[in-house]
């Protein structure tokens, strides 16, 4: 049986509304306000989920800010602290199956990826940062000026106090979790904002999180409106810090928002990706690695390979190796595991998408395969989509399109594929197809970007840090690097 049926446990969970969790309690918004969850698969109303007020994410700041003014996590030693989180990876991956069947109504994932991508994914960023719990450390200096005197000096990490994390609906658990997982290690308490349209999973894990024995007022989860409480949360004085992932659009807004005190910030934001094959790449796996970089998740992937750059002289057999695979993909509801590409996130992203295609048509791109959306199918569908005789001046080459449409480039022997692939305002990541190893390494130098994969793309992992140059955002997440980011480093000058 290829279509996935819902199990009692989350038909049970589904008949409530979804709450807030502020200071350890459950509760609804304190307007009684909700707003209805939809499954894009099919467009229809899966559940409802209190949203989040003002006051509520008032109350939610506060319980952060006692709680971590109380020292009540920072107060546990390190190796307590580490067992909580590595807990939290243990009752994830005990309750797979219903965060996969969540995350699969809820954000439109197919329920075997859920299961054997994010959830373990997700258990195992808690793993990873559960171990950097017992391994925050400081440095001791020498003063480097100052003659005949004794000194002991050191460095010290602390956490940074209260981070409010504001998560995007393209990856609702693990966006949450790379953002949970280094801040709880850190030693910071936060308040979590999930998408509007995503809140299930990330509400599953708060009530993990409590089960693990995070104490109250440390973790609070507050779905409800961006432009509303996301932004009180970015402006309020008593939040130390905002982590962010999101638009570029939004993100600029955030820096402005976070001005007020000042508040540290990691903006994870878009990007417009390069694939570049060269002729001597081995094609099939570039062809399949190029395929797979644009329409998985249906292009929904911020480090989606939406800009592919082929040398001359293969460029017709890579494109059209592409298309072909483009056509033979089947499309459909995330529900159904015969399906190789789900839906868009609502309709409104979906007519986005659409009407972003149907300007580089007006500019002058060609369809080699796709360009239809699938209304017929009942939720939000596109055809994976291929375009060709585009250049650097169309919106499609230059905007994030965030759906599963890729345009397509050759480049000559002699032209800079590295100007081309550096063209663009984003930064966040790009793949180099090739097995001239000179190449690669001189490519992956010179590609302005966070990221940069060679004969593959978009392998991620806890160890590996990920952000982006110039506007796809400021600071890393993952790896020892995005735990700096939730602390402050103190200088202490002793005179002996
Ligand atoms: P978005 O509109 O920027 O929203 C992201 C989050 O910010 C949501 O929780 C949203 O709440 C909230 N928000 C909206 N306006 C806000 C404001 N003024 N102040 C504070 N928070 C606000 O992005 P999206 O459309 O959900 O996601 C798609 C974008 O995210 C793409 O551009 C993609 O590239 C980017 N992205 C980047 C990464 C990365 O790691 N670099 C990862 C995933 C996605 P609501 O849900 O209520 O609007
Ligand atoms: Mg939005």
């Amino acid at each position: 049986m290829t279509e996935h049926v819902i199990t009692p446990l989350v038909e049970r969970r589904l008949e409530e509304t979804q709450r807030l969790l502020i200071n350890g309690h459950w509760q609804t918004a304190s307007d009684g306000c909700t707003q209805s969850i939809n499954n894009p698969s099919s467009g229809e109303i899966i559940t409802t989920a209190a949203a989040a007020t003002i006051e509520d994410a008032s109350k939610a700041v506060a319980a952060a800010r006692t709680s971590f003014d109380n020292h009540s996590w920072t107060g546990l030693t390190p190796a307590h602290r580490a067992r909580v989180l590595w807990r939290v990876a243990d009752l994830i991956e005990a309750n797979a199956a219903e965060i996969a069947e969540l995350e699969m109504l809820d954000a439109g994932k197919f329920y075997l990826g859920a299961l054997n991508g994010e959830v373990p994914f997700a258990a195992e960023c808690f793993r990873y940062y559960a171990g950097w719990c017992t391994k925050i450390e400081g440095t001791t200096k020498q003063l480097s000026i100052v003659p005949d005197q004794a000194f002991h000096i050191y460095t010290q990490r602390e956490p940074i106090g209260v981070a409010a994390l504001i998560i995007p609906w393209n990856g609702p658990l693990v966006q949450a979790a790379w953002k949970i997982a280094p801040a709880l290690a850190a030693g910071c308490s936060v308040v979590v904002k999930p998408a509007s349209q995503t809140p299930l999973s990330v509400t599953r894990l708060g009530e993990l999180m409590i089960e693990a024995g995070v104490p109250d007022g440390v973790i609070n989860i507050i779905p409800g409106s961006g432009s509303s409480i996301g932004r009180w949360l970015a402006e309020h004085p008593d939040v130390d810090k905002v982590s962010f992932t999101g638009s570029t659009e939004v993100g600029k807004q955030i820096i402005d928002s976070a001005k007020g005190n000042l508040k540290k910030i990691t903006l994870e934001l878009g990007g417009k990706s390069p694939v570049i094959v060269f002729d001597d790449a081995d094609l099939e796996l570039a062809i399949e690695g190029a395929a797979q970089a644009i329409f998985s998740s249906a292009g929904q992937v911020c480090v989606a390979g939406s800009r592919l750059y082929v040398q001359d002289t293969v460029y017709d057999q890579v494109v059209e190796g592409v298309a072909d695979i483009a056509r033979t993909l089947k499309v459909g509801p995330a529900t159904n595991s015969a399906m190789d590409m789900g839906p868009l996130i609502s309709l409104q992203h979906m007519q986005g998408v659409y009407r972003m295609v149907e300007a580089g048509l007006e500019e002058g791109a060609r369809v080699v395969t796709g360009g239809n959306l699938l209304t017929d199918l009942g939720g939000y569908f596109m055809e994976p989509t291929v375009l060709a005789d585009t250049s650097h001046d169309m919106s499609v080459v230059r905007e994030e399109i965030f759906g599963p449409v890729l345009v397509t480039m050759p480049f000559g022997s002699n032209d800079d594929i590295t100007t081309m692939a550096n063209d663009s305002e984003f930064g966040l990541a790009a793949s180099i197809w090739t097995r001239d190893v000179n190449k690669a390494h001189r490519m992956a130098s010179a590609i302005r970007a966070g990221l940069v994969w060679i004969n593959c793309h978009g392998i991620p992992d806890m160890a590996i840090p990920f952000g982006g140059y110039k506007q796809s955002g400021w600071g890393r997440e993952n790896g020892y690097e995005s735990l700096l980011q939730y602390t402050e480093l103190k200088s202490v000058v002793a005179r002996l």
